[in-house]
């Protein structure tokens, strides 16, 4: 944690921080005695914060109280707030697009325990898993910080690896914050006595291990009470589809594999047509999420079809979603009273449009389900708002501009008052001009004296007694009288009046957006909902997706399906049908580059849409309830583990072996390609024999072409069509039924530009150490070796002499002519 010490104007920073925090955000390092130090202006101090907290760090912020009536004696300090990336609930830290989820996770015989939270929505979910699960489980969660308790961190090796690998802060608590007395103790504390009853958590049920741990660390960071925590929900595994960590990785569901790369990778780049940030967030998590019930799955649908076949409503509903407000984390706001005017604002447009959209068509209703929101006290609170609340007004501090003219009387009266002060005070010193007899007396005001009454030198002898002098000038004097002191007075007061009745008003106006807090917050979950509903339909309009049929048990029918998000980046894709009616095990073969990959993905990306509830890139699709997804796809990003490739390969594979049953699909693309070809071919063979068993619906891709040589009686046989033409392969990327004949790692690798002596040598050594290939190899080697040589030599030849720098268009038209001439 880095400390930001208050010292006047600046944060300072020192020793150990000065000199990290300087390096990271390039500030001048100062030394004072034996100190190294460095600051920032405090007043800029927000921006420092968001780029600290981008690092992942964490900055208390420690302030300095000054006593006003001794300022210069030592002043008192204390730490008043804690940033962590995770805890941060303030709009301007905020990344408003995804979820900010802090998890605590404690582990032991029975598996592993589950925490998480996200203050700024006051989310709050508990979940146990078994510890073979726990990397696909902490992958779906994605925290921004993991509490663990420092005993289990530093005692449990394959754990530490395993949590260290996660690109987010990981926080060491001590062993005691992980107990069944502090979760009860916290639980209690935060929601009420009989708060285990309530979300039925067993007095002994080990997930109070890591509910205290959270709840504790979370209110020591906020500093504060956490009103907007209002409840425990347990994800329930059977409601859920389960994706291994390798398939939420490497399908790349909502964030890329490479992330230098962009995010244009992703499926949730691909269908992502949502317009508000909770609409954002919540497509992400149903992503994340498939579901397992069909009745479920089919109310989503038939909200897609209802919009994609009634454009005209979709369109509405998209024009009101655009102008709407983040309603979730502004329920959270309610909670912790941290609404300024325009949140205010905000919760009133959104309420008011969300109404008249639900009120226009009943249909909207059934939305609400289980989210049952009292529309009456969300109605009466927008129309309040809408009273009272100046839109124009952005800041808490303009007093006297947030309170709309006509809400309130009393305060409308005072206004009235002070407003009209100047207009009496001239009405006053007209009345005295004429008492005194002389015109030339001056109005003025300024803060130390007030308003005054002011006279040159050479009249101020004619002033009457009851002027009493305030301020002498060089050139004048400044008076007061008994009736202006009164008639100030009263202006003064009633500015104070004014600005105290409305600071009242507005605390009253924002206790009842504290009261009806639960409404908002499932007022914005409705928006949300829509939002989802509506990007999935325009989604389905844009890119022409075709409602899925799920069926309870069966086999997958995908006809001319295409991958969502390289259909997206290419020009034209070629749909490709699969089945797996003829068998439940498909082996793929098909030289790189052939489309294997993308095929296999493009099949697990169907089914995992169809589960979410979303229409399907293809003509037709059936797909049955499954259980659990799996991948084990190409080489791995767990090299920051240290692992070897290989191992990382097989602990994936095991993963999938000990998981899949007969509702999974398992998508395995190069499996033993991290070792020799023999050991390869073997793994691969024993464990394709092993899944045939265990009768998932399995795709297997593989460049090892004998496995299509043994027994494939029992297999599905696709390969990736190729063409070979006047001496060169082109990629059809169309599945056909039977093995590939090639696997052209010789032609790719002259297209990927070898020297052409080393593609004839790999030709000529294939020729003749591997005569028996040929077998079900028409001979890659015959592509090149029979090519006129002489020929190519010369127009290599050619080419090197010609002179590029010094020829015109014309000479190397006329050049290009003749190497055509002479091929
Ligand atoms: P493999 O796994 O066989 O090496 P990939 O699946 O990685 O091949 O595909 C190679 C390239 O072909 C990719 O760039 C991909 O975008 C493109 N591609 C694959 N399938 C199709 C298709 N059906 N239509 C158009 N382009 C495709």
């Amino acid at each position: 944690m880095v400390l930001f010490f208050r010292l006047g104007d600046f944060y300072e920073m020192f020793d150990e921080d000065a000199r990290e925090i300087s390096k990271l955000l390039n500030l001048t390092l100062t030394h004072r005695v034996k100190e190294d130090m460095c600051g920032i202006p405090y007043h800029a101090a927000k921006n420092y914060i968001k780029r600290l907290l981008d690092y992942g760090k964490k900055i208390a912020i420690c302030e300095q109280f000054v006593d006003p009536d001794s300022p210069n004696k030592l002043q008192e300090r204390k730490v008043v707030q804690i940033y962590s990336p995770a805890t941060v609930v303030d709009e301007e830290y905020l990344d408003m697009l995804s979820s900010s989820y802090i998890l605590a996770l404690s582990v032991d015989k029975r598996g592993v325990h589950y925490a998480w939270s996200d203050i700024s929505t006051g989310e709050f979910y508990i979940k146990n898993s078994k510890i073979e699960d726990l990397a696909s489980e902490i992958t779906t969660i994605s925290p921004k910080e993991i509490l663990i308790s420092d005993d289990t961190y530093f005692s449990n090796k394959s754990l530490r690896r395993e949590i260290d690998s996660f690109r987010c802060v990981i926080t060491k608590l001590p062993k005691w914050s992980f107990s069944i007395k502090e979760g009860k103790k916290e639980i209690e504390k935060q929601f009420s006595p009989s708060a285990l009853r309530l979300f039925s958590i067993d007095d002994k049920d080990p997930i109070l291990l890591p509910i205290g741990a959270l709840l504790g660390y979370i209110s020591q960071m906020a500093k504060s009470s956490l009103p907007q925590l209002r409840a425990i929900e347990r994800i329930d595994d059977k409601r859920f589809l389960m994706l291994n960590d390798a398939a939420i990785r490497n399908l790349e569901i909502v964030n890329p594999l490479f992330p230098d790369r962009g995010s244009d990778s992703t499926l949730f780049w691909a269908i992502n047509k949502t317009l508000t940030p909770g609409g954002q967030r919540h497509l992400k998590h149903a992503l994340l999420h498939p579901l397992q019930d069909q009745d479920e799955i089919n109310r989503r649908l038939d909200w897609i079809e209802y919009l994609t076949l009634n454009r005209s409503e979709l369109d509405r509903v998209r024009s009101f979603l655009k102008g709407s407000g983040d309603l979730e984390r502004l329920g959270s706001k309610c909670a912790m009273m941290r609404l300024v005017p325009r949140d205010m604002v905000a919760i009133s447009d959104t309420i008011s449009s969300l109404l008249s959209i639900l009120s226009e068509n009943q249909k909207y209703l059934s939305l609400l389900g289980e989210i049952s929101v009292d529309l009456d006290q969300i109605a009466e609170l927008a129309l309040m708002l809408s009273r009272a609340i100046n839109r124009e007004c952005t800041n808490i501090n303009n007093e006297g501009t947030i309170i709309l003219k006509g809400f309130d009387d009393e305060l409308d009266r005072l206004r009235e008052i002070k407003d009209s002060g100047s207009l009496l005070l001239k009405e006053y010193l007209e009345r005295i001009k004429e008492e005194c007899g002389i015109p030339q007396i001056r109005l003025g005001e300024n803060r130390v004296i007030g308003p005054y009454l002011e006279l040159s030198k050479s009249l101020s002898d004619r002033a009457p007694s009851y002027f009493i002098c305030r301020q002498t000038l060089v050139g004048s004097e400044r008076y007061t009288t008994e009736e202006l002191e009164r008639l100030s007075a009263n202006i003064a007061s009633a500015g104070d009046d004014a600005s105290s009745r409305e600071r009242e008003i507005y605390r009253l106006i924002a206790n009842e957006c504290f009261r009806i807090k639960d409404e908002i917050d499932k007022a914005g979950k409705i928006v949300s909902r829509l939002d989802v509903i509506a990007s999935l339909a325009s989604i389905a309009i844009e890119m022409n997706y075709t409602r899925p049929t799920l069926i309870p048990e069966g086999e997958i029918e995908i006809v001319s399906g295409r991958h969502p998000v390289v259909e997206r980046h290419m020009g034209s894709f070629v749909p490709n049908s699969f089945s797996s009616s003829r068998s439940r095990f498909t082996l793929i073969t098909g030289p790189n580059m052939a489309g294997k990959s993308t095929y296999l993905r493009q099949i697990a990306l169907i089914s995992l849409l169809a589960h979410v509830g979303s229409f399907v890139p293809a003509e037709k699709a059936a797909i049955p309830l499954m259980d659990k997804i799996f991948c084990r796809v190409g080489a791995s990003d767990n090299l920051s583990r240290g692992e070897s490739t290989f191992l990382v390969e097989m602990s994936e594979s095991a993963q999938i072996l000990r998981g899949a049953s007969e509702r999974s699909l398992v998508i395995m693309d190069e499996i033993g390609r991290g070792t020799s070809t023999q050991d390869g071919m073997s793994i691969a063979y024993a464990i394709e024999n092993y899944l045939m068993k265990l009768r998932p619906i399995t795709l297997f891709a593989t460049h090892y072409h004998e496995l299509t040589l043994l027994d494939t009686s029992n297999i599905q046989l696709l390969h990736m069509a190729v063409l070979e033409e006047k001496g060169s392969v082109s990629f059809l990327r169309k599945a056909v039924e039977g093995s590939a004949s090639s696997s052209y790692g010789i032609f790719v690798a002259r297209i990927a530009g070898l020297p052409r002596e080393v593609v004839l040598e790999a030709s000529k050594f294939q020729k003749s150490h591997f005569a028996d290939y040929s077998s079900f190899d028409s001979g890659q080697g015959d592509l090149f070796i029979n090519d006129d040589e002489g020929k190519d030599t010369y127009i290599v030849d050619r080419l090197n002499d010609f002179d590029l720098e010094n020829s015109t268009p014309l000479d190397a038209f006329l050049f290009l002519s003749e190497l055509k001439k002479n091929l």
